[in-house]
C-alpha cells in the first residue's frame, strides 16, 4: 500500500493567559499537523508537538529530507521506514556547535514523529482498527490526570490558588493533578503540595513536576520533606537540571522512595535506556510527538516493561490515549483541565472523547479515531 504524498502544516494559537512552570512560561499553543496520502485514497493524519522556536526547521526537514524517503514506499513497513528516517543525514547549513551537535537532534526526531504518527493513523485506517488495538489493546479506557498548578499571578496566595485548582480539576472528572514546583522556595513549594493533598483528599492522585528546576541535593531535600510530611506523591517528575540527568537522578533514587519520572526532555530511546540503567528512574514520560513517534515510544515501552519501569506520556492526549491503553505498565493520560491552557485539544479534533468518572474512553474509530477539523487548521496555520 504505497504512500503517494505528504502534507505538513504548522499551527500556532495565542493563549489568553501566560502559564508559569518551574523553569519556563507558555504564551501560545503551537503544533504541527501531518497528513500522509495513500494510493487507495486513505489519508493518515495526526498532530502534536508543542514547540515554537524550531517549528519552521521541523517542517522543512519533513518537506525536504524525510518525505522523499517515503513517497512510493509501503506504509505497512513501519520498522524499515523508521530506520530510513532516523538515519538520514540532515545538513541544516550551520557549523556552529549549538546547531551541529544539539539542535538537529530535536528537530530530526520531531520531524520523524510527525510522519511516523501520521503513518500509524494511515495503518489503522488501512486495517480498519484503532491504533491501540494494533499495539496490543490492553484496555478500552484510561485514567486521566490534569497538568496544572502553575504559579499564580502576583498577589494571589499560592496555596489558596492550588486548592481552588484541585477543586476545579475534580469537577472536570480527572482523578488527579500534576502540579508545578521548582520556581518558588522549597518551603513554599512544600506548602503548596500540602495544600493540594488537603484539597484533594486521600484518594486524589498528586504528582509534582519541577521541569528540571533543581540541583540533585535540593531535589533530595524536597523529596525527603514530602515523604516526611506523608503527602503520598505518586511521582516526582524531572527533578534535576539538564546537566545531571544520570548520576544526579541515581543519587535521588537512592535517597527517596518516591518514584522518579523523567523522559519528556529526552529524545531518543537510547537515552531512555541510560536513564533506567544509570539514573535508576522508575517511570518514563517519553512523548511520542517528540521522540520519533509511536514506533519508538512502543520500543521504549517494551524495554521498560522488561526492566520493571512504568510508562507515562507527556501531554498530547490525542495520541497518548492509544499508547497508555495499549500497555499494561502505563499509568495516566494527561490533559489540561483548564481549557485555556490547550484550547486546540477542544477545537481541533472532531470526536475526541469526554472524560467521565476519572476515565477517558479510547476513540474506537480506525487509526487514532479522530478527524482533524479542516476549518480549525485553516484558521491557525502560520505558513501563509
Ligand atoms: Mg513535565
Amino acid at each position: 500500500m504505497k504512500i503517494e504524498s505528504v502534507e505538513i502544516i504548522p499551527l500556532d494559537m495565542a493563549l489568553e493567559e501566560v502559564f508559569k512552570g518551574g523553569t519556563y512560561q507558555v504564551a501560545s499553543r503551537p503544533t504541527i499537523v501531518t497528513r500522509v496520502y495513500l494510493e487507495n485514497g486513505i489519508v493518515g493524519e495526526s498532530y502534536g508537538g508543542d514547540e515554537f522556536h524550531t517549528q519552521t526547521e521541523i517542517v522543512n526537514v519533513v518537506r525536504e529530507h524525510l518525505s522523499p524517503l517515503l513517497i512510493g514506499q509501503d506504509v505497512r513497513d513501519f520498522q524499515r521506514l523508521w530506520e530510513a528516517m532516523f538515519h538520514v543525514n540532515v545538513d541544516l547549513g550551520n557549523r556552529g556547535l549549538h546547531q551541529l551537535d544539539m539542535h538537529p537532534r530535536g528537530i530530526l526526531l520531531q520531524a520523524v514523529s510527525c510522519l511516523d504518527n501520521a503513518m500509524w493513523d494511515a495503518r489503522g485506517k488501512l486495517y480498519d482498527t484503532p491504533v491501540y488495538k494494533l499495539l496490543g489493546g490492553v484496555r478500552d479506557r484510561v485514567p486521566v490526570i490534569s497538568i496544572g498548578g502553575y504559579y499564580p499571578k502576583d498577589g494571589k496566595d499560592s496555596c489558596v490558588a492550588i486548592a481552588e485548582e484541585v477543586a476545579m480539576v475534580r469537577e472536570t472528572g480527572c482523578i488527579g493533578i500534576k502540579m508545578k514546583v521548582g520556581r518558588a522556595s522549597l518551603e513554599e513549594d512544600l506548602e503548596r503540595v500540602r495544600a493540594a493533598r488537603r484539597a484533594g483528599g486521600k484518594d486524589f492522585v498528586v504528582t509534582v513536576d519541577a521541569n528540571q528546576g533543581w540541583d540533585p541535593l535540593d531535589a533530595v531535600k524536597f523529596c525527603v520533606a514530602m515523604e516526611k510530611a506523608d503527602l503520598d506523591v505518586r511521582w516526582m517528575e524531572e527533578p534535576v537540571k539538564w546537566y545531571d540527568q544520570t548520576d544526579g537522578l541515581a543519587l535521588l533514587a537512592m535517597k527517596t522512595s518516591i518514584p522518579v519520572n523523567v523522559g519528556q526532555g529526552e529524545i531518543t530511546g537510547r537515552a531512555c535506556r541510560d536513564l533506567i540503567t544509570k539514573g535508576h528512574v522508575s517511570i518514563l514520560n517519553l512523548d511520542c510527538t517528540l521522540c520519533g513517534g509511536v514506533t519508538e515510544w512502543q520500543r521504549v515501552a517494551d524495554m521498560a516493561k522488561l526492566m520493571n519501569v512504568e510508562m507515562a506520556h507527556h501531554e498530547e492526549p490525542q495520541v497518548a490515549v492509544h499508547l497508555i491503553a495499549a500497555n499494561p505498565h502505563a499509568l495516566f493520560v494527561e490533559i489540561f483541565a483548564n481549557k485555556v491552557r490547550d484550547p486546540l485539544l477542544w477545537q481541533l479534533p472532531d470526536g475526541f472523547p469526554e472524560i467521565r468518572d476519572g476515565y477517558m474512553t479510547v476513540p474506537q474509530g480506525p487509526g487514532f479515531g479522530i478527524r482533524l477539523k479542516p476549518e480549525v487548521i485553516e484558521q491557525y496555520r502560520i505558513d501563509r
